[in-house]
């Protein structure tokens, strides 16, 4: 018998190798060149298979998403998540949010913490955030040894050091991914010097959030001299930046920037992303290389609210959608050095969201009250993390509660 029962469950292992199957999505996952209705199967937290009509009957679940897409998990670069800081006055730091109460129910399943933390703080920062998080938390070290405590102490110049700051990143390279120099208020660019020499120390990429914008410290040079190949500007269409000329006309130093390799990520936030900036450039092709939010209170409770609706502006403004998601999927994988993110690759680990695109007249604001208008926004139906269903909004993998197949507490 017990022999029997042995041969039982291989055979039902082998009949059913599948632990979830996502039957009959569009798939879209731009860095396989995948475009196209086609089922996706997880076993364990991995990828199992990617491919039209994968047989339902080799799965212990399968899902109906077919009149939805199916893209990698977003990853999401600007996004303040060291929630331990608290009794700032007035930084983004204490603006905090944990991760997982926002990233699942947007299709997010990484984020990058650009310096919320600095080295002095990073080692709190893995205990009570990343370490703990169902979120995959990637972060960039603060040049700024106590991280954005606050924007004044922002500006201790005697607290940023890069060999401490690069020997910190090293000790923890599995999720250390970058340096950040922001708020920086001199008319000079030390705070984004010393990030680049930690960057170059540690052999990882500079996030800039240049701050004000200074005649003595031109964004043309930063971008241009002073951020090496894979250094990223983020807030990208904040106003003032000198994106357009007088006939708002793209100006030519960003497409040398980008030759040189600069990124530009959106980093929407609460103060930095505007209309006056963003249109004219997005509508001459000047598209961000990677999507973000800047997530902290302020910003999801103002005009960023969410990654879809930031990513929804950017459709709006007639980027396609299949763009859209690559810019937030393997586009800023690849920008913090990590390209076996933000794909659906057999092998890969199961990080996946299965969005709705709703039509109809949608309004969206920038952060200065300007208004655009669009006929699409992207929701959230079902968000999977290492093969772990972690957002369902319409109960699509649960049944009808009568069936009679559902585990009750006894007591
Ligand atoms: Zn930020």
């Amino acid at each position: 018998m017990r022999f029997c029962l042995g041969l039982l469950f291989a055979w039902a292992a082998f009949a059913q190798p599948y632990d979830l199957l996502l039957k009959g999505g569009h798939v879209i996952d731009p860095k396989n060149g995948v475009d196209g209705v086609a089922d996706v199967a997880i076993t364990g937290t991995r990828i199992a298979a990617v491919a039209p009509n994968l047989p339902a009957a080799n799965a212990r679940k399968t899902i109906d998403v077919a009149d939805l897409y199916v893209t990698p998990g977003l990853v999401d670069i600007h996004a303040h998540v060291f929630s331990g800081i608290r009794g700032s006055t007035t930084s983004g730091g204490n603006r905090s949010v944990f991760p997982d109460h926002i990233a699942f129910r947007t299709g997010v399943t990484t984020v990058v913490d650009p310096g919320s933390s600095g080295w002095r703080s990073f080692e709190d920062f893995r205990r009570t955030v990343i370490d703990t998080a169902e979120t995959r938390v990637l972060a960039m070290l603060n040049i700024v040894g106590i991280g954005i405590l606050s924007y004044d102490l922002e500006q201790n110049v005697e607290d940023m050091n890069p060999r401490v700051t690069a020997d910190m990143a090293l000790k923890h390279k599995d999720v250390v991914v970058g340096v950040k120099s922001a708020h920086w208020w001199a008319p000079n660019f030390t705070s984004v010097e010393r990030a680049v020499e930690a960057g170059r120390l540690a052999d990882i990429p500079v996030m800039v959030d240049f701050g004000y914008f200074l005649k003595e410290r031109p964004y043309e040079r930063m971008v241009t001299e002073i951020l090496r190949p894979g250094d990223i500007s983020t807030h990208c269409y904040r106003w003032p930046a000198p994106l357009l000329d007088a006939n708002e006309k793209v100006r030519p130093y960003l497409s040398a920037a980008r030759k040189r390799g600069v990124k530009f990520d959106v980093g929407h936030g609460g103060g930095s992303f505007h209309f006056r900036n963003a249109e004219p450039a997005v509508k001459q092709g000047f598209w961000p290389d990677s999507i973000s939010t800047d997530m902290h209170t302020n910003s999801m409770n103002g005009s960023a609210v969410d990654m879809l609706n930031v990513m929804s502006k950017f459709l709006a403004m007639g980027v396609p959608l299949r763009e859209v998601i690559r810019q937030s999927t393997t586009n800023p994988a690849t920008i913090v050095k990590r390209p076996e993110l933000g794909q659906i690759a057999v092998g890969a680990e199961a990080d996946i969201a299965v969005l709705r695109v709703d039509a109809g007249r949608f309004g969206f604001a920038d952060v200065v009250g300007g208004r655009i208008e669009g006929s699409e926004r992207l929701g959230t139906e079902m968000t999977i993390r290492a093969g772990k269903l972690v957002f369902d909004l319409n109960g699509r993998a649960a049944v009808p509660w009568r069936s009679g197949n559902l585990k009750y507490p006894e007591k």
